[in-house]
């Protein structure tokens, strides 16, 4: 991990062995929980895909319960308006069907139809410092990346605000990118705060520790080579054509040196290309790049173009269809309000009577 120096005072045993749960995961499946959640600020791409998505479906699959929240009360951390809200949420939802979570068994809904779940903010605020949300490394990354003149408030308490929606749900799973790691840190915190300071009278406790699972493509690198994000005009949606696919990575950094390799602590964004790639086609990014030889970047940039297209034409058919009935878009979000508001009411009545209210 990247910023134990940042996060020092805070839970810091997220370590990297942690980070793989497959084996403990398989063997009860049904065990566990999951969340995961997107900010409706624009269309999901690659990153997501690569970064959270397909982990989502793969662990869908194994039958480990999945809640998704769609974080529209986050969306205005960093900017003054919640733009074209509405849509966004409903394009979210369009995604996470298309490429394969099923809303007969992940809880799909939104923050602000979940009383419950915000209300659990109020807690867990008493239970982190300023200093450590201050430090928080994500937090100053999305500062810097802010359209604010100003930092808001809700800013600094995103990851308290997030830690209620892992724990909402008593979740021990997530699967994130690596951006997510510093707000894993804090719900983790919040978690074991909250069982030290209000445990049952019989001593159990009302929380579990969530962990973060990491993708193979943790961090995966925009066209500009900064994070790929969707507020940051550098990603690859996973809904764009192909012929916008193609232009968006012909616009892609990359280097002067004609030999492919895979590096990527020395030649990030050529390394970044490649394993996209290499994800794409099910290979390792070493024989993609073998395979490129001193093709330069064009031949790079075609590779990964065709393959990118080639895996996501499935998803975008599907994705094509799913977008005529919109209706069943919003039934799908009601149902997932439904489900996830008993889960929070049923919490937040644990919560409270842990903590004496009447
Ligand atoms: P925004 O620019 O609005 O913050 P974003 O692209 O960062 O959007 P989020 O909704 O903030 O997307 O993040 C949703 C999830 O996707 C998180 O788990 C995050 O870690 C993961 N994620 C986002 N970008 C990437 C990336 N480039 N590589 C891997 N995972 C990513
Ligand atoms: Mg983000």
């Amino acid at each position: 991990m990247t910023n134990t120096a940042a996060t020092a005072g805070l839970d810091s045993d997220l370590a990297p062995d942690d980070l793989d749960l497959d084996e403990g995961v398989r063997a009860d499946p049904a065990a566990h929980r999951m969340l995961t959640g997107d900010r409706p600020t624009g269309p999901l791409h690659l990153g997501h895909y690569f970064g959270s998505l397909r982990n989502r479906v793969h662990l869908q699959r194994l039958g480990v319960e999945m809640f998704v929240v769609i974080a529209d009360y986050q969306v205005i951390t960093d900017r003054d308006i919640a733009d074209r809200l509405a849509e966004h949420t409903e394009n979210l939802v369009l995604d996470y069907l298309a490429t394969g979570l099923d809303p007969d068994r992940a809880t799909i809904f939104t923050h602000s139809s979940v009383p419950a779940l915000n209300q659990l903010l109020l807690p867990f605020l008493s239970l982190v410092s300023v200093a450590e949300l201050s430090r928080n490394p994500t937090v100053k990354d999305e500062i810097a990346h802010s359209s604010q003149a100003a930092v808001n408030g809700l800013m600094f308490t995103y990851p308290v605000h997030q830690a209620a929606d892992i724990l909402f749900c008593k979740a021990d799973l997530v699967p994130v990118g690596k951006d997510q790691l510093p707000h894993l840190e804090v719900a983790r915190t919040i978690a074991r705060r909250f069982n030290e300071r209000y445990p049952h009278a019989d001593g159990s406790t009302v929380f579990p520790h969530p962990r973060a699972l990491l993708s193979a493509a943790p961090l995966l690198l925009g066209t500009d080579g900064g994070k790929m994000s969707k507020s940051r005009g550098n990603s690859v949606p996973i809904s764009a054509d192909p012929d916008t696919t193609a232009r968006l990575i012909k616009g892609a950094r990359t280097d002067t040196d004609r030999r492919i390799g895979y590096d990527p602590a020395g030649r990030p964004e050529v390394s970044n290309l490649v394993l996209l790639a290499a994800l794409c086609q099910d290979r390792t990014p070493e024989e993609v790049a073998e395979e490129i030889g001193d093709g330069g970047a064009a031949a790079l940039k075609r590779t990964v173009t065709e393959a990118v297209n080639e895996h996501l034409r499935p998803i975008r058919a599907r994705r094509a269809e799913l977008a005529a009935d919109r209706g069943h878009l919003h039934r799908v979000l009601r149902a997932g309000a439904e489900r996830a508001n008993a889960v929070a009411d049923a919490t937040l009545t644990e919560v409270r009577s842990v903590m004496g209210s009447l």
